[in-house]
């Protein structure tokens, strides 16, 4: 899938549309979930135009993708989450329902979060 330069992801990287910012680097930059299913709930997305992490995997260089997954754990730390601990999520593509096609992180926390998922067929 062609990357969408006008997706809301990208508009929050320019600028566009305002966030609720916890964290930026030269990689990634992390804010508030719009709609949070956890006491925490923050979005990790890379800065760059990344569809998914198939997308990320297959064409960002190896230290993009080291830095950006330690914007991950530096995310993660500011909100200090360290040691009560921390789900991370990311949907990719239809069957995981992924909504907005910039490749984001989801980092979940605040209570306990239960099974990782419901059991089904
Ligand atoms: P996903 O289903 O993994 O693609 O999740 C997309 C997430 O983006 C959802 O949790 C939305 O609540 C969140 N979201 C959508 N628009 C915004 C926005 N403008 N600011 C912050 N989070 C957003």
């Amino acid at each position: 899938m062609a990357y969408d330069p006008n997706n809301i992801f990208a508009r929050i990287l320019r600028g566009e549309i305002p966030c609720k910012q916890v964290y930026e680097d030269d990689y990634a930059l992390a804010f508030h979930d719009i709609n949070p299913l956890a006491p925490t709930h923050v979005l990790v997305i890379p800065k760059g135009p990344y569809v998914n992490l198939d997308d990320l995997t297959a064409t960002a260089s190896p230290d993009f993708l080291g830095g950006f997954l330690k914007a991950i754990g530096e995310t993660a730390r500011q909100l200090g989450l360290s040691e009560s601990g921390y789900r991370i999520l990311a949907n990719n593509g239809r069957d995981a329902n992924q909504e907005v096609m910039h490749f984001h992180v989801h980092i979940f926390a605040g209570r306990p979060l239960g099974p990782m998922l419901k059991r089904a067929g």
